[in-house]
């Protein structure tokens, strides 16, 4: 049995928010806006050279990259928002906000850092690029938040890898 234990939830309310989706979407929108500001430092340094040498078509690859990144930015945000438990008509209302200059930033940034936040009050550490996937085994149910390993069935109340206590696990 190699079963891949329940991710760690939370009850808030009537939402539940699982915190390893919330993890992935994070890093998956870090790594994201990583390539937005990659892809818009080629536009700005090299594309416009290109364009001005052979002309709009060497321009086109990179504001299509720099389009698909930013849908992409787009659904991660929507995405990490419903992890957290938002209600999906304000996450579907977001999308939409996403669409607009600054709403965007402002948008982006305030999921960003409730998702920060969040991960970190359950021990995850969050480095330049999000919470790195050595960071997830912790996101799962029983799992030591120290180092993340696997506590079922652990009476001691504390973690034979890394000696952390805690309290009393199922
Ligand atoms: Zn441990």
């Amino acid at each position: 049995m190699a079963d891949a234990p329940d991710p760690r939830t939370l009850k808030k309310g009537r939402k539940t928010v699982n915190l390893l989706r919330v993890a992935q979407c994070q890093r998956g929108l870090v790594l994201c806006v990583a390539a937005l500001v990659f892809i818009q430092l080629f536009n700005v340094f090299v594309g416009q050279s290109l364009g001005a040498r052979y002309g709009m078509w060497a321009i086109f690859p990179g504001m299509l990259a720099y389009l698909a990144a930013s849908i992409t930015a787009i659904v991660f945000t929507t995405r990490l928002a419903l992890a957290m438990g938002s209600h999906p008509a304000l996450a579907a209302l977001g999308a939409v906000l996403m669409l607009m200059p600054c709403a965007n930033i402002l948008l982006l940034l305030g999921v960003n850092g409730r998702a920060t936040s969040l991960l970190k009050k359950h021990g995850i550490k969050i480095g330049l690029l999000g919470p790195p996937p050595t960071e997830y085994p912790k996101l799962y149910q029983n799992a030591c938040p120290e180092c993340g390993y696997d506590l079922s069935g652990n009476l001691t109340g504390v973690c034979p890898e890394c000696g952390t206590e805690m309290a009393a696990t199922g």
